[in-house]
């Protein structure tokens, strides 16, 4: 058996994050991660380029979580995107912002992060286990103790960060859940999220690697719009992808509908109105010339042109009345039935985890089990694509952290 002061499940960013921030002199900190390395889903995140953060101000993060914004608010606000910044650059390692506001290592190295964070970890005397897993977590007298393979730890202070359920192969695959339901935590239900879409009967699978910027489209559930939404979309060979649908993906289901929009910013109206005058003024011109004049890609104007009936060579004084109300409406609201949301293995993050409500948001202990604490994607917290969810896994990590050590050192 071997006793600590505090002990962190998981080495991802949030518990790296936690255990360098709970640290005080004569306090021994464990970190125990199951794989053989720490850090694994954060060397992948941004293609490993590491998108750590996002350059809005702090306040403009909270409508970046679904609902749960406001309940992060203390820990979003208590670390911000302009402290994480800092953090780096004052241990050597600057951060560069993008035109869209996206917020990189200078390097474009996630694992110049990882390992900064290790460095600091070592420093500050954090002691680093890897390759064990907790197979078990139970309430003594005396705190907590935890289960591995190797032997047996023991606590009056425990963290679980052991991430969501989401990209299994990264060692995240949802122990937290389970460990904490076991001590007696509320845990939602969880579902798969920033995850693209399984389409039915998908029509654009030749045409895969097209994107969209900035794309207009609307979800609707048994025949009633729920979301009008705006953002990046990609055709996949199975279905859609890209950020906007991402983030919308939270919120989808299966049978949902999405109509999307090939015609840029222009609403139904004006497209209608633009594509009569054209045809009316070109008559000798072929409907796949007028189309090219909105942002089509070549290839999608020709499926556009076959889905709605029309032959590639027909010319606008040959334009039927049906032919061009099935290709406004294909090029308006195109729509396509969700099949299903991508499951765990594809999903970036997890929707639900521990229940914010059953946890204090002022320190992330547990209102329920004394001494626990939840820092990461293990909450009932999820964001958007941009670095939304880095920067709430570090600002949670601190916030538990910094509790923590207020505990023993008053400040
Ligand atoms: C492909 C991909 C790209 C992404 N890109 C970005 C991005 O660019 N920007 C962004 O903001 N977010 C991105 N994300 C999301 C982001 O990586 C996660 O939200 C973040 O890593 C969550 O941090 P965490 O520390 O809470 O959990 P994790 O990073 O999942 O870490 C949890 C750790 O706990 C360990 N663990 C689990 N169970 C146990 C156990 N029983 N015992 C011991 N250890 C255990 C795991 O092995 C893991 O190392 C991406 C995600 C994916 C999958």
């Amino acid at each position: 058996m071997e006793q600590y002061d505090v002990m962190v499940i998981g080495a991802g960013p949030a518990g790296l994050f936690c255990a360098i921030h709970a640290t005080s002199p004569g306090h021994h900190v464990l970190l125990l991660e199951k794989n053989l390395e720490p850090g694994a889903k954060l060397l992948l995140s941004g293609s490993g380029q590491c998108n750590i953060s996002h350059d809005g101000e702090i306040r403009d993060f909270l409508s970046h979580y679904g609902d749960h914004g406001k309940q992060v608010k203390p820990a979003l606000f208590g670390f911000t995107n302009r402290d994480l910044i800092e953090f780096f650059r004052k241990r050597g390692l600057a951060m560069m912002t993008e035109e869209n506001g996206k917020v990189f290592p200078e390097s474009r190295q996630s694992s110049d992060i990882l390992a900064l964070l290790m460095k600091e970890c070592k420093e500050r005397g954090v002691d680093l286990r890897c390759g064990e897993p907790a197979t078990g977590v139970t309430r003594t007298a005396e705190g907590f103790e935890i289960k591995t393979p190797k032997t047996t730890y023991l606590s009056p202070v425990l963290v679980i960060s052991t991430g969501g359920a989401s990209y299994p192969k990264t060692g995240s695959t949802g122990d937290g859940y389970q460990i904490s339901a076991s001590l007696g935590q509320p845990v939602t239900e969880i579902a798969p999220a920033l995850t693209p879409l399984l389409i039915r009967n998908y029509p654009f699978a030749a045409l895969s690697g097209i994107s969209f910027e900035h794309m207009q489209f609307s979800v609707w559930r048994a025949g009633k719009k729920v979301a009008d939404r705006t953002g990046d979309v990609l055709f996949t060979h199975l279905g859609l992808s890209g950020p906007g649908i991402l983030d919308a993906s939270r919120d989808i289901h299966p049978d949902d509908v999405i109509k999307l929009s090939f015609v840029g910013t222009m609403k139904r109206e004006e497209f209608v109105a633009d594509l009569t005058k054209r045809v009316g003024e070109n008559r000798s011109w072929q409907i796949s010339t007028i189309l090219a004049a909105y942002p089509i890609p070549e290839r999608l104007n020709r499926k556009l042109l076959n889905l709605s009936g029309i032959p590639d060579d027909l010319k606008c004084n040959h334009f039927s009345a049906e032919q061009r109300s099935r290709l406004i409406t294909n090029c308006t609201q195109f729509a396509l039935t969700v099949e299903a949301p991508g499951g765990f293995s594809v999903a970036m993050v997890t929707r639900g985890g521990v229940a914010l409500d059953s946890v204090n948001l002022k320190t992330l202990e547990s209102k329920t089990v004394p001494n626990l604490y939840f820092a990461g994607e293990v909450l009932d917290i999820d964001g958007d694509t941009g670095g939304y969810n880095l920067q709430v896994a570090f600002s949670t990590g601190f916030l538990a952290g910094q509790s923590i050590r207020k505990r023993w050192v008053g400040t």
